[in-house]
């Protein structure tokens, strides 16, 4: 590989980037990282990292009214929205740092600019050539805005964690995971918050019983929640913007976010020159390597448009550097991968839905319960809370695992790891719970409802 300045080069040090080179190097292979935006990429700066704080920061209110409930008497909490971008801000800093830090330490070359191939083993950065014996294209993934009139008044999260002060009146566009965290964060924040979903339900392809629950909940806080409907324009008028919806009905407000999916950075790389295949929406077909159809380039993460989740972003960085450097070819197993939505109340899940558990296994029992969990019980503020265990009868092993509910990711993660080692509903039965708590409730659901 001498022949070649680096071993590897990796362009884009988002979550998936930085991991590959960073276990390369450690193998001893000679790695270079270009980056043109930010270190750390899209979790870091405009993703996971800042979307949690804010979601932290749009609990407050609501933990502050149910305090009282407990004896505490305060006086309604005051909020300042630029103190929370600039304390977001520094943390963000600290990260970007942090990410650089990693990739120098473990003997990463970093090229700061944008890079573009120019042939299957070089890459320009800066004007400069590099030549690499392989190059692995991790360039994530950037909002999609539909093309309607007046789209230019619109934000995108990326805007959305920017923001010079909070709109008193915010609609947000979309029914994906973005959407309803957004709508979750503006309406805790205390804007009023108007969420548009095209569809008849929301959270397309999570639990039916779920979605609905969280919906129901939504509306309960307080957040209007249109389904069916969608915008046709946008205008501004006086000092304000004004939608027009599919309904014919108009919709004034002073923001509107669009959260209407993400697509793959994958143009003006040079990519189609070196060979390399596309799908419709632009994303890099890859096989179960992560070798595109050009032999000497990969791609992970984002940029797939697989699962766009930065752990399996990190897993396939990991696998792919381990392949190639280190001599172990352990590839990513994509089953039973948990996810979060970080709505208000979250939502944690893993495995199959009562839906898709149906069509693949046909014969399903299904276990739910629906609670106050005991922090709302003399809390004036109500809340309540949601699981749900999806069993293939034939086995009797647990195939999905739902809850909508206060830290939802929390407990739903640790179930993953029964369930990936194929745990049982008996095994669940026979697990004794932690007392009291709301996660002991997955192992307590006795009688199936279905
Ligand atoms: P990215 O992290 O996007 O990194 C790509 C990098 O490549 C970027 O830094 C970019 O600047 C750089 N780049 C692009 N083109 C070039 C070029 N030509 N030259 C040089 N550099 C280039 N996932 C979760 O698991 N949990 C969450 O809670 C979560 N929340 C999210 C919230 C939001 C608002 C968004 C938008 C995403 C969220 N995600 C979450 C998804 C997660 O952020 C992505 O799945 C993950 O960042 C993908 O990593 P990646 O390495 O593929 O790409
Ligand atoms: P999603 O793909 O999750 O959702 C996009 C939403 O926009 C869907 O409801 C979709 O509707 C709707 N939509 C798409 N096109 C249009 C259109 N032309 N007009 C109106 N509505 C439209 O994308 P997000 O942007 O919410 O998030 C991108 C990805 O980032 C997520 O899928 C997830 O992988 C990742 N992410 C993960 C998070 C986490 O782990 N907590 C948090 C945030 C993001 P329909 O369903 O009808 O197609």
């Amino acid at each position: 590989m001498a022949a070649y300045d680096f071993d590897l080069f990796v362009i884009g040090a988002g979550s998936g980037g930085v991991r590959a080179a960073r276990m390369a190097a450690g193998f001893g292979a000679r790695v270079a990282v270009a980056e043109d935006r930010y270190f750390g990429g899209t979790c870091v700066n405009v993703g996971c990292i800042p979307k949690k704080l804010l979601v932290y920061a749009a609990h407050y209110p609501h933990a502050v009214a149910a305090a009282r409930g407990y004896g505490f008497e305060t006086a309604a909490p005051k909020f300042d929205w630029p103190t929370l971008i600039a304390n977001k801000d520094q943390e963000i800093a600290r990260l970007n740092g942090v990410y650089e830090r990693v990739l120098t330490n473990a003997g990463c070359k970093i090229l700061n600019g944008r890079a573009t191939l120019l042939d299957p083993h070089t890459v320009e950065v800066n004007g400069v050539r590099h030549s690499a014996a392989n190059i692995l294209v991790a360039t994530g993934g950037w909002p999609y805005v539909p093309d309607i009139p007046g789209r230019e008044h619109a934000i995108t999260s990326n805007e959305a964690f920017h923001l010079p002060a909070l709109p008193k009146r915010v609609v947000i566009v979309g029914g994906g995971y973005i959407a309803v965290e957004f709508a979750g964060i503006f309406h805790g924040l205390g804007a009023a918050t108007t969420q548009i979903y095209r569809g008849p339900l929301f959270l397309r392809g999570f639990d039916g019983e779920v979605r609905t629950f969280l919906a129901a909940e939504m509306r309960a806080r307080g957040v209007k929640l249109l389904f069916d409907n969608d915008v046709s324009s946008i205008v501004e008028e006086g000092g304000e913007l004004v939608l027009s919806l599919k309904d014919g009905t108009r919709l004034a407000c002073d923001g509107v976010l669009y959260a209407t999916g993400r697509r793959p950075n994958s143009g003006k790389l040079g990519l189609a020159e070196c060979g390399v295949e596309l799908d419709a929406d632009g994303a890099i077909r890859v096989d179960a390597n992560y070798r595109t159809a050009c032999p000497s380039i990969y791609a992970v993460g984002d940029v797939t448009n697989r699962v766009n989740l930065t752990p399996v972003a990190l897993a396939e960085g990991m696998a792919l550097a381990r392949a190639l450097f280190g001599g172990m070819d352990r590839q990513v197993d994509y089953d039973y991968i948990p996810t979060a939505v970080f709505s208000t109340p979250p939502i944690g899940t893993v495995g199959l839905t009562e839906e898709q558990a149906r069509d693949v296994y046909g014969d399903v029992a299904v276990y739910t319960s629906s609670f106050t969990p005991l922090r709302y019980t003399i809390s004036p503020v109500k809340e309540r809370a949601f699981m749900k265990l999806v069993v293939d009868k034939a086995s009797d092993r647990v195939v999905g695992a739902h809850m909508c509910g206060e830290d939802a990711g929390e407990i739903v993660q640790g179930f993953a790891v029964a369930m990936r080692a194929g745990a049982t509903k008996a095994v669940f039965d026979s697990t004794i719970g932690i007392h009291p708590t709301a996660a002991e409730e997955f192992v307590t659901m006795r009688d199936p409802v279905r």
